[in-house]
């Protein structure tokens, strides 16, 4: 192995027993497969092979989780014995990044990025802790969840640029990333005024493949995709769009999603009332006259309500990890046969989108009771 590879944990991780008290056996799987062996987060330096220390920092709803030489910290759940209050103050090296830029798919430019392979973050829901470190990077930038390639071009993201010279990129988001790509990655960069942006928790070796990319680019929880526009920003008014069908048998939905919310957390009327001021401000609506809608079963996993000047339609779903606020259309009856399903969605996007006509549907979040489909698409004004 060259000495640039970060290998996965293997089976010398030392974890407290707090921790693996506190935390379900998936979620301790899910964090050893989301961490790679980079550098020490307190002394820095490598820690390729040996024995290696889980330490994790955890408040009521967030926690952390690093790797460590085990003589440099010992294996710990460090929740300040349940008060919430850490008492450590953080020593953390460096996190390594490691970048992926030599892609070019279907014509456009890849950039693929673990951005920090030796620590992990976790949240807290009513199903207990779960990694978190992909879903915190897109819901900040309001990136897409990783799909079907090639992306279709999206934007605007926030807080996140990038500039391009004759040899290399830099990408400017909570950090800044400066590297060279090679020509045939920056020919394409200029040639389309963007790139395809993903950041990932999966760790793709020195030596990846296209298919191993493809594979890494769909994942729809451990990657995030944007597309990073080397144009101005698009018109806020025409923002990128996620679209959303939903299908539970009784009845079946198309939409935007406008907004998420992580479950758990709030009641079923505290979040109406969240998607109600989501509502009012994405779409602008000058007097907002909501109605409650009825749902067609008492079903606590999804709330309807319509503004009665607009007429615009909202439905708030609980899927395993957060509510999705949509704006949408609506038919009863069922169950639609998916190929069905997915053409009335196109036809309704097509009509009420000012979006590029959905090329895919791919399988979106987990839900009770029903099917989500995701798509994605870019402004026709681009
Ligand atoms: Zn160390």
């Amino acid at each position: 192995m060259a000495e640039s590879e970060y290998p996965p944990l293997g089976p010398d991780v030392l974890i407290a027993e707090k921790m693996a008290e506190s935390l379900p056996a998936a979620a301790l799987s899910e964090i050893c497969e989301t961490l790679w062996r980079g550098d020490c987060q307190t002394c820095g330096s490598s820690i390729v092979s040996g024995p290696i220390a889980l330490y994790a920092e955890a408040t009521l709803a967030i926690a952390s989780v690093s790797l460590h030489h085990p003589t440099c910290r010992a294996p710990e759940w460090n929740d300040g014995g349940g008060t919430g209050l850490i008492r450590t103050p953080k020593v953390y090296g460096d996190h390594t990044t490691y970048i992926y830029a030599g892609m070019v798919i279907d014509d456009y430019p890849v950039v693929l990025m673990n951005n920090q392979l030796e620590i992990a973050q976790l949240r807290k829901s009513s199903s207990g802790w779960k990694v978190s470190t992909i879903d915190g990077i897109r819901d900040f930038h309001r990136m897409f969840p990783g799909g079907s390639m090639p992306m279709p071009p999206a934007s605007p993201l926030v807080g996140m640029e990038v500039q391009i010279s004759d040899s290399s990129i830099k990408i400017s988001a909570q950090q800044t990333y400066l590297f060279e790509p090679g020509w045939e990655v920056l020919r394409a960069i200029k040639e389309k005024s963007g790139l395809i942006l993903a950041f990932s928790s999966i760790y793709h070796g020195q030596n990846l493949t296209l298919l191993t990319a493809g594979e890494i680019l769909r994942h729809s929880t451990r990657t995030t995709l944007a597309w990073l526009s080397l144009r101005p920003e698009a018109p806020s008014d025409v923002p990128a769009a996620e679209y959303v069908v939903y299908s539970n048998g009784e009845f079946s939905v198309a939409g935007t999603v406008l907004a998420r919310y992580p479950s758990g957390l709030l009641a079923i009327s505290e979040v109406v009332a969240w998607a109600k001021e989501k509502a009012v401000v994405i779409d602008q609506i000058p007097l907002a006259h909501f109605i409650d809608e009825p749902g067609p079963r008492s079903d606590v996993s999804y709330a309807w309500f319509t503004d009665a000047i607009s007429l615009k339609m909202y439905l708030v779903l609980r899927t395993r990890d957060a509510w999705l606020l949509i704006r949408s259309y609506s038919r009863y009856g069922g169950p639609v046969p998916r190929e069905e399903l997915e053409q009335w969605a196109s036809s309704i996007m097509r009509h009420k989108s000012p979006h590029r006509v959905v090329r895919d549907w791919f399988p979106g979040p987990r839900c009770e009771g029903g099917m989500i489909l995701l798509s994605h698409a870019l402004p026709t004004t681009l």
